[in-house]
């Protein structure tokens, strides 16, 4: 059905322009529609009307970088050995869990991470998965999942050489099967669990379905050691040669680690690079700073959370000492995930992808002083309605696709398997 949000305080998310409108929604109309007041009575007929007076309306978020594989770890038990660095993070927490999710885990994991992005406003996802035990399939559960909730997605499979050759050449062959008739990325882990093999079969893939790689870049400085060690390159340097800047679809994920020369490779390729530093600091990393990086820098939750506008202020906050970061520069980071979308005509964040806001604030709201509230006043917790591709998808921050109870009532349960079978394997 047809919306018509009534007399919104709509802000036009690239110039911040603040207009009282009436906005007619269409589903799978990418534009909006603006209506007079004197043609609302005219336009109402068989359209649901959604009274806005004194709330904001805007274009809804997207999440950079995320990870559906993490979504049942929440408040799961210490694992068997206390991690000392990054690398046993890896080992001991997220390998032990990926490797025992199934189908029935990936499908809640999917179903709860895309209830938690619509109510913090998001109605697009870029993800990374992983279970090196379930691959088959697993992107179309998650696909299946994001759309019965009413999320769009970019997925993608992240391929590795952890597991041996065997697992690898089977994430190779779920991001073929996949990308034939989805979009997606080719997906792979980090330099230093991916070989050489298996880099250029990625690259050739990439080729193949005209997309990009999805890889986590210089997290820990133990990614540049190892690439050092056994390719006789920094990471940078490597992924370079490999074909895997020459795509702008190309996400670089973290790319904390970097020599001035590779962050010139980045600055001259195409690519994209992802910033996640609420994760950085879980990690303890390190910091990101994206001077020298260019301008393609966007912003994600690194399966911490589903929430855009926290990863905002976090970027703003640590940006202080680390970042060279100001009021606008971290909007831009927020919002270029847009440009990244539709300049590589990626479907499904067209503008009939709206978040409405209940901010009631104690101060004045404008054009000249949006900024500071983005930074210091909105949270996910103002999102009081969401659509997503012209659907009324969260409404009086209820879900309106699906039973979230229902849901959650089962998340719970695969959590419980999930922890069950992981201390098996500790
Ligand atoms: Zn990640």
């Amino acid at each position: 059905m047809d919306l018509l949000l009534k007399n919104a305080t709509y802000i036009d998310w690239k110039t911040l322009e603040f207009s009282i409108k009436n906005i007619l929604v269409r589903e799978n109309v990418s534009s909006l529609t603006f209506v007079a007041d004197n043609e609302v009575e005219g336009v109402q007929h068989g359209v649901e009307t959604i009274e806005c007076t004194g709330r904001l309306v805007t274009k809804s978020f997207a999440v950079g970088h995320h990870h559906v594989y993490s979504a049942l770890s929440r408040g799961m038990g210490a694992p068997g050995e206390t991690p000392q660095n990054f690398h046993e993070i890896l080992k001991y927490v997220w390998w032990t869990l990926d490797k025992c999710l199934d189908p029935a885990m990936i499908e809640s994991s999917a179903l709860v991470t895309a209830m938690a992005c619509l109510k913090a406003g998001s109605t697009f996802v870029i993800d990374h998965h992983a279970s090196p035990f379930a691959i088959k399939g697993s992107l179309e559960i998650i696909a299946k999942a994001f759309e019965r909730v009413g999320v769009s997605h970019l997925l993608c499979y992240e391929i590795s050489d952890r597991d041996g050759v065997h697992v690898a050449r089977e994430g190779l062959s779920e991001t073929d099967n996949y990308l034939r008739d989805h979009q997606g990325l080719v997906g792979l882990h980090a330099s230093f669990t991916v070989g050489e093999r298996t880099l250029t079969k990625a690259v050739d893939l990439m080729k193949k379905h005209n997309t990009g790689i999805h890889i986590h870049v210089a997290e820990d400085a133990y990614d540049q050691g190892q690439s050092i060690n056994k390719h006789g390159r920094r990471v940078i340097e490597r992924l370079e040669k490999a074909g895997v800047l020459d795509s702008p679809k190309t996400l670089l994920v973290h790319c904390l680690h970097l020599e001035e020369n590779e962050k010139e490779l980045i600055r001259r390729s195409p690519a994209w690079v992802v910033q996640n530093c609420e994760s950085n600091l879980n990690n303890n990393v390190g910091y990101f700073n994206g001077t020298g990086l260019g301008e393609n820098i966007m912003l994600g939750t690194d399966g911490m959370h589903s929430d855009m506008l926290q990863s905002a202020r976090a970027a703003f906050f640590v940006g202080q000492r680390y970042d060279n970061i100001t009021y606008e520069s971290v909007y831009r980071r927020f919002r270029n995930v847009h440009r990244y979308l539709s300049d590589n005509g990626f479907g499904g964040d067209g503008d009939n992808n709206l978040v409405i806001l209940d901010y009631d604030s104690p101060t004045p709201v404008s054009h000249d002083n949006f900024f500071g509230h983005f930074l210091f006043g909105i949270t996910s917790n103002h999102v009081t309605d969401v659509i997503s591709n012209g659907k009324l998808v969260l409404k009086d921050r209820k879900i309106t696709t699906v039973d979230e109870n229902e849901i959650l009532r089962e998340s719970r349960k695969q959590a419980e398997r999930l922890w069950s079978k992981m201390q098996q394997h500790s």
